[in-house]
Protein backbone atom coordinates (compact mmCIF):
# COMPACT_ATOMS: atom_id res chain seq x y z
CA UNK A 1 0.00 0.00 0.00
CA UNK A 2 1.76 3.45 -0.82
CA UNK A 3 0.40 5.29 1.57
CA UNK A 4 0.74 2.15 4.41
CA UNK A 5 2.49 4.25 7.14
CA UNK A 6 4.34 1.67 8.21
CA UNK A 7 8.18 1.27 6.59
CA UNK A 8 7.82 -1.85 4.19
CA UNK A 9 10.85 -3.13 2.82
CA UNK A 10 14.47 -3.18 4.21
CA UNK A 11 15.60 -0.78 1.39
CA UNK A 12 12.75 1.48 2.39
CA UNK A 13 13.96 1.46 6.06
CA UNK A 14 17.35 2.36 5.03
CA UNK A 15 16.07 5.55 2.72
CA UNK A 16 14.39 6.37 6.13
CA UNK A 17 17.42 6.00 8.13
CA UNK A 18 19.36 8.65 5.62
CA UNK A 19 15.96 11.28 5.85
CA UNK A 20 16.02 10.98 9.28
CA UNK A 21 16.32 14.35 11.16
CA UNK A 22 19.10 14.03 13.60
CA UNK A 23 18.59 16.87 16.22
CA UNK A 24 15.94 18.62 17.68
CA UNK A 25 16.12 21.89 16.10
CA UNK A 26 15.62 20.08 12.54
CA UNK A 27 12.81 18.33 13.45
CA UNK A 28 9.71 19.82 11.57
CA UNK A 29 5.97 20.21 13.46
CA UNK A 30 5.23 19.32 16.43
CA UNK A 31 6.12 22.34 19.05
CA UNK A 32 4.78 21.66 21.68
CA UNK A 33 6.16 18.49 21.89
CA UNK A 34 9.57 19.64 21.12
CA UNK A 35 9.41 22.51 23.35
CA UNK A 36 8.74 20.47 26.07
CA UNK A 37 11.46 17.78 25.28
CA UNK A 38 14.03 21.09 24.90
CA UNK A 39 13.49 21.87 28.62
CA UNK A 40 13.61 18.78 30.17
CA UNK A 41 16.35 17.61 28.10
CA UNK A 42 18.56 20.77 29.11
CA UNK A 43 17.42 20.46 33.25
CA UNK A 44 18.75 16.45 32.97
CA UNK A 45 21.98 17.15 30.98
CA UNK A 46 22.45 19.88 33.57
CA UNK A 47 22.06 18.00 36.34
CA UNK A 48 23.89 14.74 34.59
CA UNK A 49 20.72 12.91 35.28
CA UNK A 50 19.09 10.02 32.62
CA UNK A 51 15.67 12.20 31.42
CA UNK A 52 12.91 11.10 32.84
CA UNK A 53 10.84 8.34 30.92
CA UNK A 54 8.75 9.35 27.67
CA UNK A 55 5.69 7.70 26.57
CA UNK A 56 5.45 8.64 22.69
CA UNK A 57 1.95 7.77 20.77
CA UNK A 58 -0.15 8.57 17.64
CA UNK A 59 -0.37 6.80 14.42
CA UNK A 60 1.93 5.20 12.51
CA UNK A 61 4.80 7.00 10.69
CA UNK A 62 4.74 10.36 12.75
CA UNK A 63 8.04 10.47 14.40
CA UNK A 64 8.08 8.58 17.43
CA UNK A 65 10.95 6.49 16.20
CA UNK A 66 12.82 9.69 14.89
CA UNK A 67 12.28 11.33 18.42
CA UNK A 68 13.56 8.68 20.29
CA UNK A 69 16.64 8.73 18.11
CA UNK A 70 16.95 12.45 18.54
CA UNK A 71 16.65 12.09 22.70
CA UNK A 72 19.64 9.87 22.99
CA UNK A 73 21.10 12.24 20.37
CA UNK A 74 20.54 15.29 22.55
CA UNK A 75 21.01 13.91 25.69
CA UNK A 76 24.54 12.56 24.02
CA UNK A 77 24.14 8.97 25.00
CA UNK A 78 23.90 5.81 23.42
CA UNK A 79 20.30 4.32 22.01
CA UNK A 80 19.16 0.70 22.42
CA UNK A 81 16.00 -0.38 20.10
CA UNK A 82 13.23 -3.04 20.34
CA UNK A 83 9.70 -3.55 20.19
CA UNK A 84 7.44 -5.22 22.19
CA UNK A 85 6.64 -7.94 20.33
CA UNK A 86 10.46 -9.18 20.10
CA UNK A 87 10.91 -9.34 23.91
CA UNK A 88 8.92 -12.19 24.24
CA UNK A 89 10.87 -14.08 27.72
CA UNK A 90 11.77 -11.88 30.78
CA UNK A 91 15.67 -12.81 30.22
CA UNK A 92 15.56 -11.09 26.82
CA UNK A 93 14.54 -7.38 28.46
CA UNK A 94 16.73 -8.34 31.42
CA UNK A 95 19.67 -8.85 29.05
CA UNK A 96 19.02 -5.56 27.07
CA UNK A 97 18.44 -3.48 30.52
CA UNK A 98 21.98 -4.42 32.19
CA UNK A 99 24.12 -3.94 29.11
CA UNK A 100 22.98 -0.25 29.27
CA UNK A 101 25.40 2.71 30.18
CA UNK A 102 24.67 5.75 32.45
CA UNK A 103 21.80 7.70 31.39
CA UNK A 104 21.32 5.61 27.96
CA UNK A 105 17.98 5.66 26.27
CA UNK A 106 16.08 2.55 25.50
CA UNK A 107 13.15 2.41 22.64
CA UNK A 108 10.29 0.12 22.99
CA UNK A 109 8.26 0.72 19.96
CA UNK A 110 4.66 -1.27 20.47
CA UNK A 111 5.04 -1.12 24.01
CA UNK A 112 1.09 -1.97 23.89
CA UNK A 113 2.23 -5.54 23.06
CA UNK A 114 4.59 -6.36 25.74
CA UNK A 115 3.43 -9.40 27.55
CA UNK A 116 2.73 -9.40 31.06
CA UNK A 117 5.55 -11.09 32.51
CA UNK A 118 7.73 -8.75 30.78
CA UNK A 119 5.90 -5.68 31.88
CA UNK A 120 6.24 -7.44 34.64
CA UNK A 121 10.33 -6.83 34.77
CA UNK A 122 10.24 -3.64 33.59
CA UNK A 123 7.93 -1.70 36.94
CA UNK A 124 11.03 -1.97 39.23
CA UNK A 125 13.92 -1.04 36.34
CA UNK A 126 11.67 2.17 35.67
CA UNK A 127 11.05 2.97 39.21
CA UNK A 128 14.44 2.16 41.33
CA UNK A 129 16.32 1.13 38.25
CA UNK A 130 17.22 -2.56 39.31
CA UNK A 131 15.52 -5.83 38.27
CA UNK A 132 14.96 -9.22 39.96
CA UNK A 133 15.96 -11.78 38.16
CA UNK A 134 15.15 -15.65 39.09
CA UNK A 135 18.32 -17.94 39.24
CA UNK A 136 18.26 -21.83 39.34
CA UNK A 137 14.79 -23.92 39.32
CA UNK A 138 12.42 -25.24 41.48
CA UNK A 139 13.38 -25.13 45.25
CA UNK A 140 16.63 -24.10 44.94
CA UNK A 141 15.51 -21.11 42.79
CA UNK A 142 15.87 -17.87 44.16
CA UNK A 143 15.68 -13.99 43.10
CA UNK A 144 18.45 -11.89 43.31
CA UNK A 145 18.11 -8.21 42.58
CA UNK A 146 20.86 -6.35 40.11
CA UNK A 147 21.27 -2.82 39.96
CA UNK A 148 21.23 -1.22 36.44
CA UNK A 149 22.08 1.26 35.87
CA UNK A 150 20.39 5.00 35.23
CA UNK A 151 18.48 5.02 31.98
CA UNK A 152 15.72 7.02 29.96
CA UNK A 153 12.91 4.56 28.29
CA UNK A 154 11.46 5.98 25.73
CA UNK A 155 8.25 3.99 24.73
CA UNK A 156 6.36 4.35 21.62
CA UNK A 157 2.65 3.43 20.62
CA UNK A 158 -0.43 3.95 18.07
CA UNK A 159 -2.69 3.48 21.56
CA UNK A 160 -2.05 5.08 24.49
CA UNK A 161 -5.40 3.38 25.65
CA UNK A 162 -3.95 -0.16 25.25
CA UNK A 163 -1.39 0.60 28.07
CA UNK A 164 -1.97 -0.89 31.79
CA UNK A 165 -2.60 1.35 34.02
CA UNK A 166 0.73 0.59 36.21
CA UNK A 167 3.01 0.68 32.57
CA UNK A 168 1.59 4.33 31.92
CA UNK A 169 1.86 5.89 35.41
CA UNK A 170 5.80 4.84 35.49
CA UNK A 171 5.99 7.41 32.24
CA UNK A 172 7.06 11.11 33.54
CA UNK A 173 6.58 12.70 30.32
CA UNK A 174 3.57 11.84 28.13
CA UNK A 175 3.19 13.27 24.27
CA UNK A 176 0.83 12.63 21.77
CA UNK A 177 1.61 13.41 18.20
CA UNK A 178 -0.46 14.77 16.19
CA UNK A 179 -0.85 14.50 12.65
CA UNK A 180 1.04 17.42 10.60
CA UNK A 181 -0.29 20.55 8.31
CA UNK A 182 0.39 20.75 4.60
CA UNK A 183 3.29 23.59 5.58
CA UNK A 184 5.12 21.42 7.78
CA UNK A 185 4.80 18.40 5.15
CA UNK A 186 5.97 20.65 2.82
CA UNK A 187 8.94 21.62 4.44
CA UNK A 188 9.94 18.19 4.84
CA UNK A 189 9.29 16.93 1.56
CA UNK A 190 11.71 20.08 0.65
CA UNK A 191 14.11 18.91 3.06
CA UNK A 192 14.41 15.11 1.90
CA UNK A 193 13.98 16.34 -1.74
CA UNK A 194 17.61 18.18 -0.83
CA UNK A 195 19.32 15.00 0.73
CA UNK A 196 18.28 12.76 -1.72
CA UNK A 197 19.39 15.70 -4.40
CA UNK A 198 16.48 15.86 -6.29
CA UNK A 199 14.89 19.60 -7.68
CA UNK A 200 11.29 19.89 -6.54
CA UNK A 201 9.66 23.43 -6.93
CA UNK A 202 7.92 24.90 -4.05
CA UNK A 203 4.54 24.09 -5.79
CA UNK A 204 5.73 20.74 -6.60
CA UNK A 205 6.57 20.04 -2.74
CA UNK A 206 3.64 21.68 -1.76
CA UNK A 207 1.27 19.20 -3.98
CA UNK A 208 3.21 16.01 -2.52
CA UNK A 209 2.73 17.30 1.21
CA UNK A 210 -1.16 17.94 0.41
CA UNK A 211 -1.73 14.34 -0.38
CA UNK A 212 0.60 12.71 2.38
CA UNK A 213 -2.16 11.95 4.75
CA UNK A 214 -0.92 14.41 7.11
CA UNK A 215 2.43 11.96 7.88
CA UNK A 216 6.17 12.32 7.49
CA UNK A 217 6.79 8.69 6.05
CA UNK A 218 3.88 8.54 3.58
CA UNK A 219 5.55 11.79 2.19
CA UNK A 220 8.57 10.53 1.69
CA UNK A 221 7.42 7.61 -0.06
CA UNK A 222 5.68 9.47 -2.20
CA UNK A 223 8.34 11.96 -2.80
CA UNK A 224 10.28 8.73 -3.91
CA UNK A 225 7.77 7.85 -6.18
CA UNK A 226 7.44 11.30 -7.91
CA UNK A 227 10.87 11.35 -8.28
CA UNK A 228 10.71 8.67 -10.67
CA UNK A 229 8.26 9.58 -12.74
CA UNK A 230 9.86 12.83 -13.16
CA UNK A 231 13.19 11.45 -14.27
CA UNK A 232 11.53 8.93 -16.60
CA UNK A 233 8.41 11.46 -17.59
CA UNK A 234 9.93 15.10 -17.54
CA UNK A 235 13.70 16.50 -17.22
CA UNK A 236 13.88 14.86 -13.51
CA UNK A 237 12.75 18.70 -11.75
CA UNK A 238 9.83 17.73 -9.56
CA UNK A 239 7.03 21.00 -10.46
CA UNK A 240 3.27 20.91 -9.56
CA UNK A 241 2.09 19.54 -12.97
CA UNK A 242 4.76 16.40 -12.60
CA UNK A 243 3.39 16.13 -9.19
CA UNK A 244 -0.09 16.07 -10.13
CA UNK A 245 0.15 13.40 -12.85
CA UNK A 246 2.42 10.98 -10.89
CA UNK A 247 0.09 10.99 -8.26
CA UNK A 248 -2.74 10.32 -10.24
CA UNK A 249 -0.70 7.51 -11.23
CA UNK A 250 -0.49 6.25 -8.03
CA UNK A 251 -4.15 5.96 -7.60
CA UNK A 252 -3.66 8.79 -4.63
CA UNK A 253 -6.29 11.19 -4.52
CA UNK A 254 -6.25 15.11 -3.84
CA UNK A 255 -7.38 14.71 -0.94
CA UNK A 256 -4.37 12.03 -0.43
CA UNK A 257 -6.67 9.04 0.27
CA UNK A 258 -5.71 5.90 -1.58
CA UNK A 259 -6.96 3.13 -2.63
CA UNK A 260 -7.16 0.72 0.60
CA UNK A 261 -9.05 4.91 2.14
CA UNK A 262 -11.51 4.45 -1.03
CA UNK A 263 -12.05 1.18 -0.32
CA UNK A 264 -13.29 1.18 3.40
CA UNK A 265 -15.13 4.25 2.64
CA UNK A 266 -16.78 2.67 -0.33
CA UNK A 267 -17.42 -0.23 2.09
CA UNK A 268 -19.34 1.89 4.46
CA UNK A 269 -21.87 3.36 1.71
CA UNK A 270 -22.44 0.91 -0.54
CA UNK A 271 -22.49 -2.48 1.26
CA UNK A 272 -23.67 -1.05 4.58
CA UNK A 273 -25.95 1.95 3.67
CA UNK A 274 -23.51 4.57 5.08
CA UNK A 275 -23.36 2.80 8.45
CA UNK A 276 -23.66 2.47 11.49
CA UNK A 277 -21.33 -0.16 10.94
CA UNK A 278 -19.41 -2.45 13.57
CA UNK A 279 -15.19 -2.74 12.61
CA UNK A 280 -15.46 -6.50 12.86
CA UNK A 281 -17.61 -6.14 9.73
CA UNK A 282 -16.13 -3.62 7.85
CA UNK A 283 -12.97 -5.69 8.42
CA UNK A 284 -14.42 -8.72 7.06
CA UNK A 285 -15.92 -6.92 3.80
CA UNK A 286 -12.67 -5.40 2.66
CA UNK A 287 -10.11 -8.01 3.90
CA UNK A 288 -7.89 -5.89 6.21
CA UNK A 289 -7.16 -6.97 9.66
CA UNK A 290 -8.99 -4.49 12.76
CA UNK A 291 -5.85 -3.52 13.49
CA UNK A 292 -4.39 -1.95 10.77
CA UNK A 293 -8.19 -0.11 10.25
CA UNK A 294 -8.05 1.02 14.13
CA UNK A 295 -4.73 1.89 13.61
CA UNK A 296 -3.96 2.88 10.08
CA UNK A 297 -6.48 3.78 7.89
CA UNK A 298 -9.42 5.27 10.36
CA UNK A 299 -7.50 8.26 12.41
CA UNK A 300 -6.86 10.35 9.41
CA UNK A 301 -10.09 9.82 8.00
CA UNK A 302 -11.81 10.47 11.52
CA UNK A 303 -9.91 13.67 11.69
CA UNK A 304 -10.86 14.80 8.54
CA UNK A 305 -14.46 14.49 8.67
CA UNK A 306 -15.16 11.41 6.41
CA UNK A 307 -15.37 9.09 9.05
CA UNK A 308 -17.21 9.22 12.44
CA UNK A 309 -17.02 6.88 15.41
CA UNK A 310 -20.52 6.23 17.15
CA UNK A 311 -21.28 4.19 19.50
CA UNK A 312 -23.10 1.51 17.31
CA UNK A 313 -20.13 1.72 15.18
CA UNK A 314 -18.42 3.83 11.89
CA UNK A 315 -20.51 6.17 9.70
CA UNK A 316 -19.72 7.70 6.32
CA UNK A 317 -19.92 11.55 6.49
CA UNK A 318 -21.70 14.03 4.13
CA UNK A 319 -18.21 14.40 3.16
CA UNK A 320 -17.80 10.93 2.49
CA UNK A 321 -20.87 10.11 0.25
CA UNK A 322 -19.45 13.39 -1.75
CA UNK A 323 -16.15 12.46 -1.86
CA UNK A 324 -17.09 9.39 -3.45
CA UNK A 325 -19.36 11.26 -6.47
CA UNK A 326 -22.83 10.71 -4.24
CA UNK A 327 -25.76 12.96 -2.69
CA UNK A 328 -25.42 12.13 0.94
CA UNK A 329 -28.69 10.52 2.31
CA UNK A 330 -30.85 13.25 4.64
CA UNK A 331 -30.09 11.32 7.53
CA UNK A 332 -26.54 10.79 7.11
CA UNK A 333 -24.12 11.97 10.11
CA UNK A 334 -22.57 15.61 9.02
P1 LIG B 1 7.09 6.29 13.65
O1 LIG B 1 8.14 5.73 14.55
O2 LIG B 1 6.14 7.22 14.37
O3 LIG B 1 6.35 5.24 12.88
P2 LIG B 1 9.35 7.42 12.19
O4 LIG B 1 10.03 8.13 13.30
O5 LIG B 1 9.94 6.13 11.76
O6 LIG B 1 7.79 7.22 12.53
O7 LIG B 1 9.25 8.44 10.95
C1 LIG B 1 9.11 8.00 9.62
C2 LIG B 1 9.94 8.85 8.69
O8 LIG B 1 9.35 10.15 8.62
C3 LIG B 1 11.38 9.07 9.16
O9 LIG B 1 12.25 8.39 8.35
C4 LIG B 1 11.66 10.54 9.01
O10 LIG B 1 12.49 10.74 7.89
C5 LIG B 1 10.35 11.17 8.72
N1 LIG B 1 9.95 12.11 9.79
C6 LIG B 1 9.14 11.81 10.84
N2 LIG B 1 8.94 12.90 11.60
C7 LIG B 1 9.63 13.91 11.03
C8 LIG B 1 9.79 15.31 11.34
N3 LIG B 1 9.18 15.85 12.40
N4 LIG B 1 10.58 16.04 10.54
C9 LIG B 1 11.17 15.49 9.46
N5 LIG B 1 11.04 14.20 9.10
C10 LIG B 1 10.28 13.41 9.87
Amino acid sequence: RLVAPQAVTPNEESIERALRPRALEEYVGQQRVRDQLQIFIAAARNRQESLDHVLLFGPPGLGKTTLAHIIAHEMGVNLRQTSGPVLERPGDLAALLTNLERNDVLFIDEIHRLSPVVEEILYPALEDFQIDILIGEGPAARSVKLDLQPFTLVGATTRAGMLTNPLRDRFGIVSRLEFYTPEELTRIATRSAGLLQVPITPDGASEVARRARGTPRIANRLLRRVRDYAQVKADGTIDATVANAALSMLEVDPQGLDLMDRKLLEAIVHKFDGGPVGVDSLAAAIGEERDTIEDVIEPYLIQHGYLQRTPRGRMATQTTWRHLGLTPPKASAS
